[in-house]
């Protein structure tokens, strides 16, 4: 079979070379993809929103199966446009990825289905919202209701700095449409993760558990990023725990949305906090966390084809999904300055080494003649897999010792702390 992915980051990148293990896939193209899918498979120049040009490749080339990775063009509706011609793509269609798109929806359906998550109310007017904060009193969490790439979130400490938010959200229009409504949630307090599951529509089939490293320092500090690094699976969190999660969360959400005519087929990534409560819902998304990918699909024992492949046909329940034991272990390399401004096109050397146990997943990388160089935020996800987290998180850090482009960032804490956890 041949396959698109659409998408650039490291998160297609994981995508397309996890699909190449396949015995069924004889090839994979990428658009617009980046310096690290040039080299496993055929980049073609089209942007992931260019939906006409990306339906009439398909077309030319005969490609049987389109994936997308990002959420942009899922709220775009992508997959309908492809759906109402007839060719197959994995992915939520444009209702069902307003889970992600929109918070206001997503708390509705939680709070619709039964599903734990924090108390929250909706507001389009600035007044209303920030009388209700001053009546709820401080800590208290301001959300754009659209998508702000993850900067439209103020966890804030006192009212005076929510309603600054509220200022700059509703009054100031920093965020655009986005905060033209604004959610106000309760605070949780307590250790954060992901829990990712295939989804057909009714059957849940969930991944290993992951954590993500927002912020751009070690020990949690500085700005948040798109993240700076992961491991799979958290030791913290036991089978049962994982079990209840999708007894509680998950299924009842995936269940609910298919009886309420919007059936969710894709990934559906589940962001939690494990509150004294129990599990609540923080977010949810409608496709592959990046750089979650980075760290699941290396220990995913199941070909990923057909997962896709199972899911479009509803028949996800007739597919074993398995994980191989160990952990995995994924350090993002960041360019200077990130997650402000960056320069781009620093040459980056020591990819070609071998190293066992160790992949490099590029995300903000291109092919150029003098070699592969920088081009984004986050340039590469350097991911090894290994008995356990210590002898992942070793080979990772020993093949980030042998990478460097001017002024390369990266954390050197990533899984520490659950490797504390595990110690005690
Ligand atoms: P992203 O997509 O970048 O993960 P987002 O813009 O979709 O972010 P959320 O995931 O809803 O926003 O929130 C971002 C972060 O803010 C969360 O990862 C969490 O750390 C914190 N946060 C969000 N809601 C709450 C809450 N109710 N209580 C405590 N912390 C919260």
């Amino acid at each position: 079979m041949k396959i698109l992915v659409v998408g650039g980051g490291g998160r297609e990148h994981t995508i397309a070379w996890k699909l190449l293990q396949s015995s069924k896939v004889t090839k994979v193209y990428c658009a617009p993809g980046n310096g690290g899918t040039a080299q496993i498979a055929q980049n073609v120049p089209i942007g992931v929103h260019d939906f006409a040009a990306l339906v009439q490749f398909v077309k030319d080339e005969g490609i049987d199966l389109t994936v997308v990775g990002p959420e942009d063009p899922l709220l775009a509706g992508i997959v309908d446009f492809f759906q109402e011609r007839n060719l197959p793509i994995y992915g939520p269609n444009q209702k069902a990825a307003m889970i992600e798109g929109s918070k206001s929806f997503a708390k509705s359906l939680m709070k619709r289905y039964d599903i734990p998550t924090s108390a929250y109310e909706s507001f389009l007017d600035y007044e209303s919202a920030s009388a209700y904060v001053r009546e709820q009193g401080a800590p208290i969490v301001v959300k754009a209701d659209g998508l702000a790439a993850g900067k439209g979130v103020v966890v804030a400490e006192t009212v005076e700095e929510a309603e600054e938010a509220l200022r700059q959200i509703m009054q100031e229009s920093v965020f655009g449409e986005a905060g033209a409504r604004v959610v106000i949630e309760e605070c949780m307090f307590g250790e954060e993760l992901s829990l990712l599951s295939f989804v057909d529509g009714e059957t849940v089939k969930p991944m290993i558990t992951s954590q993500d490293h927002k912020r751009i320092f070690n020990d949690d500090r500085g700005p948040n990023t798109g993240g700076m690094g992961t491991y799979a699976p958290v030791p913290q969190m036991s089978a049962e725990l994982v079990d209840e999660i999708v007894k509680t969360i998950v299924q009842p959400m995936a269940s609910g949305m298919a009886k309420d005519g919007i059936p969710f087929k894709g990934i559906l990534y589940t962001g939690l906090m494990i509150t004294e409560q129990g599990p609540k819902v923080v977010e949810f998304n409608a496709r592959f966390g990046d750089p979650e990918t980075q760290v699941l699909l290396p220990l995913l024992e199941t070909d990923l084809l057909d997962i896709f492949v199972g899911t479009i046909n509803g028949e996800l329940d007739a597919v074993d999904v398995t994980w191989q034991k160990g952990s995995a272990v994924c350090v993002v390399m960041a360019a200077p300055g990130y997650p402000g401004e960056y320069p781009k096109g620093a040459l980056i050397h020591g990819l070609g080494q071998a190293n066992e146990g160790a992949t490099v997943f590029h995300a903000g990388t291109k092919e150029t003649e003098e070699g592969i160089v920088t081009s984004g935020g986050r340039v590469l996800g350097v991911v090894a897999t290994g008995a356990d987290l210590a002898q992942a998180r070793e080979t990772a850090y020993a093949k980030v010792q042998g990478i460097s482009f001017d002024g390369a960032q990266y954390r050197t804490d990533i899984a520490a702390r659950a490797m504390k956890y595990q110690q005690k």
